[in-house]
């Protein structure tokens, strides 16, 4: 902070707080421990520098809250607050409508909300379109009003012999679709290959379909060969 933008910054916002030094190391501790930052260097000489996750958030983060000068501004205001020629209401509607235009422009931080967590995107949501998130259970849909999820352990997989990976959900999401070598008949213990359709429901629940090569396409579980 001590040299982002020294001319935007006010005299008094040292004193406020805005880059001192007692608060710096709390923050440049907090970037290095979720992953926005590393240290490098030596045991002489110590550096650090944003990794890739640091560099991704700043490009979608809007310009206004990346700027120094908004805390800046604000800093100045509580000043003049305090010196009784500014009215804290005037401040508050300042701070609501800012927010507003934020929320309104949240396209531009969509993708923030899988760079702040620690789980793989896999891919596009086939029913809401957005991500996909790798996690223990299964690969999850990171809209919270949408219902589609991939379990790994998946009843459809076990009965077809097959189990289903990560890789499998990438392609399944991308294409809608994959094809699966030597399956296993529940009933007649064979081999089969056969390919594998995705389709959701308007709630976002997920259903597989079964696609048999050399046959009558879509009977399921009778087509092996
Ligand atoms: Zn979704």
């Amino acid at each position: 902070m001590e040299t982002a933008g020294a001319e935007d910054i006010p005299e008094d916002a040292e004193r406020k707080g805005l880059g001192t030094p007692a608060t710096r190391a709390g923050t440049i501790e907090k970037l290095v421990q979720k992953g926005f930052m590393e240290r490098k260097g030596d045991k002489k000489t110590r550096y650090l520098v944003s990794t890739d996750k640091g560099n991704s958030l700043i490009t979608v983060m809007p310009e206004q809250i990346q700027s120094a000068s908004m805390t800046a501004d604000w800093e100045q205001k509580l000043l003049r607050m305090e010196h009784g020629d500014y009215e804290a209401r005037n401040f508050m509607r300042e701070i609501t409508d800012m927010i507003s235009g934020l929320v309104q422009n949240y396209e531009a931080v969509k993708g923030a909300e899988t760079l702040m967590s620690d789980h793989k995107r896999v891919g596009a949501c086939p029913c809401c379109q957005a991500d996909v998130l790798e996690k223990q259970k299964g690969w999850f849909c990171s809209n919270k009003e949408c219902r589609f999820v991939l379990w790994r352990d998946n009843a459809f997989f076990k009965s077809i012999g097959k189990h289903l990976s990560s890789g499998m959900v990438e392609k399944l999401l991308s294409d809608g679709r994959i094809r699966l070598k030597d399956c296993k008949s529940q009933k007649s213990g064979k081999n089969y290959n056969a390919t594998l359709l995705l389709s959701t429901e308007e709630n976002g629940r997920a259903n597989f379909h079964l696609e048999f090569e050399n046959s009558r396409s879509g009977t399921k579980g009778g087509g092996a060969k």
